[in-house]
């Protein structure tokens, strides 16, 4: 475990992996620490408050001994969407502050709370899920598909995730904003990774810097990054949102940059992603989204096959995991966990993770609940007052 520590006037505070803080209270440190390493006091300790280091918010790390689910949230854990893809979402958090972001990562208003999930449950369950839809579809090939609402590359065991997936799927690709991946990576990852989907929405080194509301932004380091992967055995798809009055111009010579550069060797090239406006991201002033319509004209304008398909990356339609809840059903629940926002809490039952939103229950509280979604096995439910 790598780690830096810290003594601060109340606290001891462990930096693990540079991700991950520990925080324990000096008395009870030094208290531990008298028959304990260091190592056994921050995984074993009780009293200590565990935060993502980059973001500052509470953390949950989750591990099977801790029987929490990994199915039925979109920020953590494995999402099934009846096809032959899983999302594999190993961590929140992320290191850019995008002005778009959808899910209002890095600094936030809204988000409340980060998930990291044990490298060792997640492989698990991912095998169930694919082992299952092998015995219901039959010759398929299954994708792991890394992303979340965050970057998966800070994830600590991200490489050793990537190595593990591609024992078990045909196909193994991730997203990532690749700031934090080297060439040295690239290298180490070439024999398991199939895609990697790079977000680069500019190639202006003071636009980009804005788009992702960072003034540190490396472009030259993505810029660079983006040709390496190009070069090696990895295919690269560029993946910009466009954010018209903003990066219009930009993407044109994304475009024509993915082209010169050899991106989309088995797949495709680029995968511009429409801005969106959502109610809990960010959404930057005087923006007025494109309609779907007008969007795919824009495309069609711009060049030849930048219209994305599912069968574009042999994305099939493959029988579902089981739902485990009925939307309308009716359950009482014990509350585990913060939500990822303000006034939503967490249940598990059945192996599922319930979000419950608009609550003011706290952690221990049991409450009435009535299920209104359970499409692709993610749970939200409302409370019955
Ligand atoms: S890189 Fe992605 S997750 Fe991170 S802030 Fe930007 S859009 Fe959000």
């Amino acid at each position: 475990m790598k780690y830096k520590k810290i003594e601060s006037e109340r606290e001891i505070v462990f930096i693990i992996y540079d991700v991950i803080e520990v925080r324990i209270p000096k008395k009870v440190y030094y208290r531990f620490a008298r028959k304990y390493s260091d190592k056994d006091i921050i995984t074993y300790c009780p009293h200590k408050n565990v935060y993502n280091a980059i973001t500052k918010r509470r953390l949950y790390y989750i591990a099977e001994e801790n029987d929490i689910p990994i199915i039925g949230h979109t920020a953590f854990g494995l999402i099934d969407r009846g096809t032959n893809l899983i999302q594999v979402r190993p961590c929140t958090g992320c290191n850019l502050n995008c002005i778009f972001c959808s899910v209002d990562e890095g600094k936030s208003k809204t988000r409340v709370t980060d998930y990291m999930v044990d490298i060792d449950y997640l492989v698990k369950k991912f095998k169930e899920i694919a082992d299952y839809k092998r015995e219901k579809c039959g010759d398929i090939r299954i994708e792991a598909h890394i992303d979340g609402q965050g970057e998966p590359f800070l994830y600590p065991y991200i490489k050793e995730l990537i190595k593990r997936l591609h024992e078990i799927a045909d196909i193994v690709s991730t997203q990532t904003n690749g700031t934090l991946l080297t060439s040295k990576d690239i290298g180490e990852l070439e024999k398991y990774l199939d895609r990697i989907n790079l977000s680069i929405n500019s190639l202006d080194e003071r636009k980009a810097s804005l788009l992702a509301g960072d003034p540190s932004y490396n472009l030259n380091h993505v810029v660079n990054l983006a040709k390496e992967i190009a070069n090696s055995e990895i295919d690269l798809l560029l993946a910009p949102v466009w954010l018209p009055g903003y990066n219009d111009e930009d993407i044109r010579e994304i475009v024509k940059f993915g082209k010169e550069i050899g991106a989309g060797k088995k797949w495709k090239a680029l995968g511009i992603q429409k801005y969106i406006r959502y109610k809990f991201g960010r959404n930057p002033k005087g923006v007025k989204p494109m309609s779907f319509k007008r969007f795919y004209q824009e495309l069609e304008k711009m060049g030849k096959g930048l219209r994305l398909y599912p069968k574009d990356f042999g994305i099939v339609k493959c029988r579902e995991i089981p739902r485990k809840f009925k939307v309308g059903e009716r359950l009482r629940v014990k509350i585990e966990m913060h939500g990822r926002i303000r006034g939503e809490m967490l249940a598990f039952a059945r192996d599922r993770v319930i979000q419950i939103t608009n609550t003011n229950k706290e952690v221990g509280d049991f409450v009435d609940v009535e299920i209104v979604r359970n499409k692709h096995n993610i749970y939200v439910a409302k409370e019955i007052k």
